[in-house]
């Protein structure tokens, strides 16, 4: 049986275990923290509230992906309806805002409608960078309101300073005829990429891993900390060394790269080049279930500290005791762009006071439980020195035989289903190499 390692014990890990227990191999995994699942971890508290890091729901469309995550957890999962909104300047419009700007001020409303026109009679624009994708998407008055701001406080940095790869569906460009029907009716069609979404009736999002957990020798608390990949060879901060015949990282490149021996300095300074945001994570459990209408909430203004709000108890009504409610709210940073300012739990009051400014807290609630975690990788930022850098770190990783997969591994804004099929392509490239 060849020795095949996969570092990260998350939904990419898993997805490689998974390709290669189909071949009769088990890998070993190893993992640096205390449990397993990465960023679709949950945690259930002694109050009885239990958090996923950041709102995880499966919207896959993946039939294939959807049957596996229903397998898993023995086919009991919530399917829910999604609603979203926004919160912007006091106001509550549906998402997306382009289409539902029935509500909001009449001169604003007014402008975002001209601007779009004139936008749309104007020579083409050279798509230079994201900047420009939104000006001649939506019109200069509407892009600068909504988007550019959400940007500022979601990717931390500028939209002209971002590229437009990582778009795909998630930005809705509405026509003309839709975006006055958004402004003339409260009740204009949903067009958002996600529609409904499934979520595990017990245990939060990490129970999708049940079954694909036993497809691997998994070894937690096992902190990679030096790689040599010419004598294919790991050491664990713990002590422990060991050798394989292959390798599929779901690492963070960053991470990575700086483990590395002998790793040239051309790919150690790309690898630092590369961008993500961190977020801390502000839990709150509260003495009621009526928080909100929405799953989650989008905010923009800047003098709110979150950028999103969501409510774990309105995933799944296990995830908290009967009778409460709970929310968890999204603070950003970057290293790059904003480096993050004291530790997550001074952010527990400044969200406190923003929950309750946007009347979504009342004085009176009750508190029943806070904490305040910190992801240290959240989501890539597709700056524009992302390409070149990518393709430097990635290029080396190929010539020394490292195979990378996940949405820290390929540098990517990959969903879980994403993730898991990395794992799997990257694990099926090993199989390949090796026979
Ligand atoms: C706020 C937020 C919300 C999200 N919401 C959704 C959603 O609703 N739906 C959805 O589908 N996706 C969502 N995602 C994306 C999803 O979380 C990721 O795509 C997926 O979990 C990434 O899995 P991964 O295995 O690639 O990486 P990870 O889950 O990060 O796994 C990598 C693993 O490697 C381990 N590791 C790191 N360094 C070392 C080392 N030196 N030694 C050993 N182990 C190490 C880590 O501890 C981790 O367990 C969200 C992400 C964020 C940040």
């Amino acid at each position: 049986m060849p020795n095949i390692v996969v570092l990260g014990s998350g939904m990419a890990g898993f997805g490689a275990a998974y390709r290669l227990h189909a071949e009769g191999i088990t890998p070993m995994i190893y993992e640096e923290s205390g449990y397993h699942g990465g960023h679709t971890a949950s945690f259930r508290y002694n109050s009885g509230f239990l958090y996923d890091i950041g709102p995880h729901i499966s919207f896959t469309k993946d039939t294939r992906i959807q049957d596996l995550f229903a397998d898993s957890v023995d086919q009991k999962y919530e399917t829910v309806q999604i609603n979203l909104n926004n919160y912007w300047n006091g106001y509550w419009p549906r998402h997306p805002v382009q289409l539902h700007l029935h509500g909001l001020p009449e001169d604003v409303i007014v402008r975002v409608i001209a601007d779009f026109v004139e936008e749309r009679q104007a020579p083409e624009r050279a798509m230079r960078n994201y900047e420009d994708w939104l000006l001649a998407s939506f019109g200069r008055t509407f892009a600068e309101l909504f988007p550019m701001k959400y940007t500022r406080k979601y990717h931390l940095t500028t939209a002209d300073n971002m590229s437009i790869d990582w778009l795909g569906p998630r930005i809705y460009r509405p026509s003309l005829e839709e975006m006055l029907r958004g402004a003339l009716s409260s009740s204009s069609p949903h067009v958002h990429y996600i529609t409904n979404f499934r979520y595990p009736t017990e245990g939060g999002f990490v129970s999708y891993l049940k079954k694909f957990v036993p497809m691997g020798n998994l070894k937690l608390n096992h902190e990679m900390v030096s790689l040599d990949p010419l004598a294919r060879q790991i050491r664990f901060a713990n002590g422990v060394q060991t050798n394989y015949d292959a390798l599929v990282s779901s690492v963070p490149l960053p991470d990575l790269v700086r483990m590395i021996r002998g790793v040239p300095h051309d790919v150690l300074e790309a690898s630092q080049r590369l961008a993500c945001s961190t977020c801390v994570l502000v839990n709150f459990g509260v003495g009621r279930e009526d928080l909100s209408s929405a799953h989650m909430s989008y905010f923009y203004d800047e003098d709110i500290c979150f950028t999103r709000l969501s409510f774990p108890h309105m995933l799944s009504a296990r995830n908290v005791p009967r009778g409460t409610g709970s929310i968890q709210a999204e603070v950003y940073f970057s290293d790059k762009y904003k480096p993050m300012t004291g530790s997550p739990e001074d952010w527990i009051d400044p969200v406190l006071r923003d929950l309750r400014r946007c009347g979504l807290l009342r004085d009176d609630d009750r508190i029943l439980f806070r904490n305040a975690m910190l992801v240290r990788y959240a989501n890539v930022i597709f700056d524009l020195e992302r390409k070149t850098a990518l393709e430097t770190v990635h290029g080396y990783l190929e010539d020394v035989g490292i195979g990378y997969c996940g949405r820290y591994g390929e540098w990517g804004y990959l969903w879980t289903d994403e993730v898991f099929k990395s794992g799997e392509s990257v694990a099926q490239k090993v199989l390949d190499r090796i026979r």
